[in-house]
């Protein structure tokens, strides 16, 4: 039996009518309401957001929205099960028509839809943002996309417009993303690179790109998640 190690959350609600998310590497910030407890949201206060009444904050997390049908007003988040984890508990225990918290997304990071070539790297925390760019890149553009998962079973499908050479890593088979992007022949045409997933995994992809010369500004590198650190912020993308 294959063990599963991510899961999808599909949520229609009518207040999603105006959800805006104009960028493949948008995030919204779920709270997850304790046992049994409902949702709260924060509120506007004079130094920011506020719980309301005094409540204690949640805890929240950063997700990726997958897919989003304005028409059905659903929302599609997909989630990394792993062990020990607010979110991937929650996660893995969700029945339908439970509730969570939703706040944003708050600002998206258009990126051009023109250049010459995309490469996307990330492990399976970035894979929801990375299936979305891949299938939302126009016919014309030539993309090329290194994913780590754990095992074949971890595979998705895509539905792409654009020209796609698809690179799935396998941990299982002993091959790792950081080894399989420094080993392979990049594009060299203009290239915009988008890095994301384990946070030092991201910095040394990013750093090897500019040791080859990469234009910094064609790069964009985000740590999603740091091994060993609970509800990780990366306050400075690369
Ligand atoms: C912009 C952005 C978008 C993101 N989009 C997604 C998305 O669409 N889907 C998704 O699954 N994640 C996504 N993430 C990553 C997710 O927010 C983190 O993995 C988060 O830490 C999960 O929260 P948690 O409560 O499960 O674990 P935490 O309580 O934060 O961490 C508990 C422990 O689990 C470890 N841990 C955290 N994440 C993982 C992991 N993936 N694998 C193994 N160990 C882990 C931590 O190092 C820590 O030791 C995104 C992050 C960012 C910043």
């Amino acid at each position: 039996m294959t063990s599963r190690r991510s899961t999808s959350a599909t949520s229609a609600d009518p207040s999603f009518a105006e959800f805006p998310s104009l960028a493949y590497d948008d995030h919204v910030k779920l709270f997850f309401p304790s046992a049994g407890a409902e949702p709260v949201l924060p509120v506007p206060g004079p130094n920011g957001l506020d719980w309301p009444g005094g409540t204690i904050a949640p805890e929240g997390r950063d997700y990726t929205p997958r897919r989003f049908d304005r028409e059905k007003c659903e929302l599609v988040i997909d989630f990394v099960l792993h062990d020990g984890g607010v979110a991937a508990d929650w996660a893995a225990r969700a029945k339908p028509r439970d509730r969570l918290g939703m706040g944003g997304p708050r600002a998206s990071f258009v990126v051009r839809d023109d250049f010459d070539f995309y490469v996307l790297i990330g492990d399976e925390t970035a894979l929801p943002a990375i299936g979305r760019r891949i299938e939302e890149l126009p016919a014309e553009a030539r993309v090329m996309a290194f994913i780590e998962i754990a095992d074949s079973a971890e595979r998705q499908t895509f539905s792409p417009a654009a020209s796609l050479d698809l690179r799935w890593i396998e941990r299982s088979a002993g091959t790792f993303l950081i080894e399989a992007v420094k080993a392979a022949a990049m594009p060299s045409e203009q290239t915009y690179v988008f890095i994301a997933g384990e946070a030092d995994m991201s910095k040394v992809i990013h750093d090897h790109f500019i040791a080859q010369g990469h234009d910094p500004d064609l790069i964009k590198a985000a740590g999603y998640w740091r091994r060993g650190e609970a509800d990780f912020y990366d306050g400075h993308e690369h």
